[in-house]
């Protein structure tokens, strides 16, 4: 091509309609019903109450189907399934329910596509990301949980393990296939038995996965799926047959959870909110260090626990990483999730839209200054642009809460202590994140940073063999990786 051509040939791949030319992932290789039941016993079974919510795709504001809402009688007719299964499953050979369990991480990957499309309709998060993180990871946290269903022994040398009962889970939309597989997979591996709440705007994924229960051939009510909102968790979390409970969800559910189960002996692990720390220093890689800034922050349009929310910039590049964001930021194309070019879906509610635009708005009355991207949203949906604030200080309520969006909030420091005072300042410790060439500072980093998980050089790292969970009000317990799995067994001896 002589230049001409070429300069030809760029501007048009650069004329706006070529620019973003759509490549959609295909919805034929899915089937969704128009109505989804309860998944109680081995069976799909009408609720009691006969009472059916509405599951919304928040890219398009259309009902993608029509969902069973489960009531008191509900929950009562999903333990005693539970319950029952118990007494046979806790009894089949560890091998056996090893098997089950990989055959479903087996089931899951031949079926990942349809999983990742249903799990980006309903929840608004990018195909690539649930294409290349969501589903993969769920898959790989069946498998490794498989792996050690008949090797508890030697996970915990001396103690004699054992399974705990039915467990109750609550489960959040954020990551709704991959909270599940968090709690089913060790759980069932374990050999208890299982009765999941999947959250109310995303219980698709999880109702599709109850087909995969049917098709693995496990005993009927190992696994119990039952759909509804808050009062369907509060009676899955007081109901007297739950030995368990798993949660994953607000700081403000979770502490309701503590008190309505103090004094009666149910095992309980909480996953809850968290407002990270992402610590860049002045040696740090900062092309890469901006990168590891865009994945903490914009990653599942922010819809994460441990998202990067707090930026701290050591002050001497503050200027050159807030310019550097910012050029980033621009790049970033928000839009159809289903669209393989997209890097940040739709907010996964109006609800939840409007807890973000209240933020921005706080932000704003707190003197702060927002920087936003340009980038053209759809018309239809539920869309927030990727956003930064600076010119905040400590006390700032976009600094000390939970905004669960893409919106972060960017101070500096001078040094390695006060960088330290300023990332601990905060009720939550869940995660944390430092950029630096050297090694004695990830160490003093990693060692003062009051949180559970900490990455160096990276960020939202996850692996099955990893525990993960908080201090502080962030939550109790572990879940991931040896942790995950005591989390399930009663350890005698
Ligand atoms: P978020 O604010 O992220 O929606 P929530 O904590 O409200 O988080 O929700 C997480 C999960 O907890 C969802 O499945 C939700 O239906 C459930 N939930 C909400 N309120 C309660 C409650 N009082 N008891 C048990 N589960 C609840």
């Amino acid at each position: 091509m002589d230049s001409q051509t070429n300069k030809l040939a760029f501007e048009l791949a650069f004329d706006d309609g070529w620019r973003y030319a759509p490549a959609p992932e295909s919805t034929d290789h899915i089937r969704l019903d128009k109505q989804y039941e309860l998944f109680i016993g081995g069976e799909f079974v009408a609720p009691q109450e006969g009472r059916y919510f509405p599951s919304i795709n928040p890219a398009t504001e259309e009902q993608l189907a029509s969902i069973a809402l489960a009531t008191a009688p509900d929950i009562d007719a999903a333990v005693a399934a539970a319950r029952k299964a118990y007494g046979k499953w806790s009894k089949v050979t560890a091998a056996e329910r090893g098997k089950l369990v990989y055959r479903l991480a087996r089931m899951l990957q031949e079926r990942s596509r349809e999983f990742a499309t249903i799990e980006s309709l309903d929840g608004g998060k990018p195909i690539r990301e649930s294409r290349d993180i969501d589903i993969p990871l769920a898959a790989a946290h069946f498998f490794y949980y498989a792996g050690w269903a008949d090797k508890l022994g030697y996970a915990f040398p001396g103690r004699t393990p054992r399974s705990l009962g039915v467990a109750a889970q609550i489960i959040p939309w954020n990551f709704p296939l991959l909270m599940l597989a968090w709690k089913i997979a060790p759980a069932i591996a374990c050999g208890n038995t299982v009765v999941l709440k999947p959250a109310e705007t995303t219980p698709l994924t999880a109702l599709k996965f109850a087909e995969l229960v049917q098709d693995a051939g496990l005993p009927p009510g190992v696994v119990n799926i039952v759909t509804g909102a808050g009062d369907t968790g509060a009676a899955l979390v007081n109901h007297p047959g739950v030995d368990k409970i798993a949660f994953t969800g607000s700081t403000d559910v979770g502490r309701i959870i503590q008190k309505a189960i103090a004094g009666t002996g149910k095992r309980y692990t909480l996953e809850l909110g968290g407002k990270a720390a992402n610590i860049i220093f002045a040696d740090a890689a900062i092309d890469q260090a901006v990168e590891g800034i865009v994945n903490g922050i914009f990653f599942n349009q922010g819809h994460v626990c441990c998202a990067g929310s707090r930026l701290f910039v050591q002050e001497s590049v503050a200027d050159e990483v807030v310019q550097k964001l910012r050029d980033r930021m621009e790049t970033l194309i928000i839009g159809d999730p289903l669209d393989k070019n997209t890097d940040i879906g739709a907010i996964n509610s109006r609800e939840q839209l409007e807890r973000i635009r209240s933020y921005l708005k706080i932000g704003e009355e707190e003197g702060a200054e927002m920087h936003q991207s340009s980038c053209p949203v759809p018309d239809r949906g539920y869309w927030c642009r990727p956003t930064i604030f600076t010119g905040v200080s400590q006390s700032n309520r976009i600094v000390q809460e939970e905004i669960f969006g893409p919106v972060l909030a960017v101070q500096t420091f001078r040094t390695l202590e006060e960088g330290l005072t300023k990332a601990n300042n905060t009720p939550y410790g869940l995660s944390g994140g430092v950029w630096t060439d050297k090694g004695a500072k990830i160490f003093k980093m990693t060692q003062g940073v009051r949180a559970g998980v900490i990455w160096a050089n990276t960020f939202n790292k996850f692996d099955p063999t990893s525990p993960f969970g908080g201090y502080k009000e962030s939550g109790v317990g572990r879940e991931g990786g040896l942790h995950g799995l005591g989390a399930y067994l009663s350890l005698e001896g």
